[in-house]
């Protein structure tokens, strides 16, 4: 019997062991092993809060490449729908908890045991993998923080994002109460009263997130939310069918190229009194080749120049969502300020937070609770995480050229110091940024959770016909 070790329990993680189970022809173990955020769930479908939605359409968030209306079904079989038509559903951002309630459900449907037919025996592993040392060409050993080693003839990375990184200071406020490092905890828990203050560090989806906890909770502080651009995500619309001006013909553009084409897109779009992101939306199922081809020098000059913008535009909200954080801007609650974060101290009576000199605002700023909303930690170089201190130090793995993820190969084999394709180790999700770049979200994760598993099986790659072309709301 083979055996797939999967390190990381969330959405890819679960949807690989899955897609083994409904693939393999042939007897599999398949060891999942998790720790940190709850099986089947991960950090994003984690959440207990129902105010957290999706931000992508349940039309678009099937689990399955194969089947894309997958998980509209699968809703249409709960009765909390029932009052909406097939089209209202379709649109509808679903909370986040429920689509976790989906990814659990396939786990205990395709890996708990009850199909006779099925090929795959699962175990779920609460624990850490701290180390993977090589068994020669044939798999290799997982070393788990407290268990004992597990065997394995092919290992997958699906360990989603590194936590948010520290900022300057934040060491010492790792046990003061005011301060919440990591925003996928219970801070809610520990709220202060109404007269106070709280200080959202970053404007992106987790700042959102924070924001609509907090209306929900009914607090009536005061909220700023400081980034060094101070924009907050758009909503998503309605588009139109639009032809991009970039032809899909094979050829590599330039990055100024592709910029110059974008822009008249924009420019197009807004002559015809439409929202330029649908630009970028067309561009999403060839976001990855394009990010491909462009080389090392254009990647970094578009993260510091684009990507900001690109990340607004790209990464939208509900429209409730957007509602509630619009309401809370108009009503006083919320202030946004732009400005650079410089350091963060313990006052007696507050958090104070430094801010870069020569901005238009404040200095500083004071908070009685302030939350790191500034993202998941993108370097991966200087990583702390115990797995891929051990990976980069055995050789076995390396970080990309962008130093966003871990470097892989078009079918996701691990990379080593060697620069040679690893025979057993595999990576999918949002540690491949470096390599994709849109490489985040449940539609490009689905596809990446079938494909590898069809290269751990040695089987020939399934032909998923093109989506639909989505003019709106991707
Ligand atoms: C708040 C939030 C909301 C989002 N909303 C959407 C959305 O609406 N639609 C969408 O398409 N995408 C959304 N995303 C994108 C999201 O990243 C993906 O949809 C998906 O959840 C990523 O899943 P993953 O399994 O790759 O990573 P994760 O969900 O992070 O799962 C990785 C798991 O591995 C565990 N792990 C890590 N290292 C180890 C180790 N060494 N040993 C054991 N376990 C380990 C982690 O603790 C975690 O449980 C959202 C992301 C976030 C953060």
């Amino acid at each position: 019997m083979q055996t797939t070790a999967i390190i990381g329990g969330g959405f890819s993680g679960t949807l690989a062991a899955v897609n083994l189970a409904r693939f393999a022809t042939t007897p599999q173990r398949v060891v999942i092993i998790n720790s940190g955020r709850p099986f089947g769930r991960g950090t994003a479908y984690g959440t207990t809060r129902g105010e957290h939605l999706l931000n992508v359409a349940a039309r678009n968030m099937s689990a399955f490449p194969d089947h894309p209306s997958h998980f509209f079904d699968w809703l249409r079989s709960r009765c909390d729908y029932d009052g909406l038509s097939d089209d209202v559903l379709r649109e509808t951002f679903i909370p986040r908890r429920i689509f976790g309630d989906y990814v659990r459900g396939l786990a205990s449907h395709y890996l708990g045991g009850a199909d006779p037919r099925s090929q795959v025996e699962c175990q779920v592993v609460e624990d850490s993998a701290v180390d993977i040392q090589p068994r020669g060409e044939n798999g290799g050993v997982v070393m788990l923080e407290h268990g004992e080693p597990i065997e394995a003839e092919s290992v997958l990375l699906a360990t989603g994002n590194q936590p948010p990184a520290g900022l300057p200071g934040s060491g010492k406020l790792a046990n003061d109460r005011r301060y919440c490092g990591n925003p996928w905890t219970a801070w809610h828990e520990n709220l202060p009263g109404d007269d106070k203050h709280i200080v959202i560090l970053g404007t992106g989806l987790t700042a959102v997130d924070v924001i609509v906890t907090l209306r929900h909770k009914g607090w009536n502080g005061k909220i700023t939310a400081i980034s060094r651009n101070g924009m907050l995500p758009q909503r998503h619309f309605r588009g139109i069918a639009w032809p991009t001006s970039i032809p899909d013909d094979g050829q590599t553009r330039s990055l100024k190229e592709l910029v110059s084409l974008i822009r008249q897109d924009c420019q197009r779009l807004r002559g015809a009194s439409q929202n330029p992101a649908i630009a970028v939306d067309k561009l999403r199922s060839r976001t990855q080749q394009l990010w491909r081809d462009l080389s090392i020098d254009e990647k970094r000059q578009f993260l510091k120049d684009y990507a900001a913008d690109w990340n607004v535009i790209r990464h939208r909200i509900a429209g409730p969502i957007h509602d509630a954080v619009t309401d809370s801007l108009d009503c006083g609650q919320l202030t946004i300020l732009p400005a650079t974060i410089e350091s963060l101290d313990a006052g007696e009576t507050s958090i104070e937070v430094q801010l870069a000199a020569g901005g238009e605002g404040p200095d500083r700023i004071h908070g009685d609770m302030v939350i790191n909303c500034t993202g998941p930690k993108s370097r991966f170089s200087d990583s702390q995480i115990p797995l891929y201190r051990a990976l980069f130090d055995r050789g076995i793995a390396k970080p990309d050229a962008m130093d966003m993820g871990i470097a892989v190969t078009d079918d996701f084999a691990v990379v080593g110091d060697d620069d040679r394709p690893s025979s057993f180790l595999y990576a999918i999700g949002p540690i491949l940024k470096g390599t994709l770049w849109e490489t985040i979200a449940v539609p490009e994760l689905r596809q990446q959770a079938m494909a590898v598993v069809q290269t751990i099986l040695k089987q020939k790659p399934i032909r998923v016909a093109s989506p639909e072309t989505i003019e709106y709301c991707i």
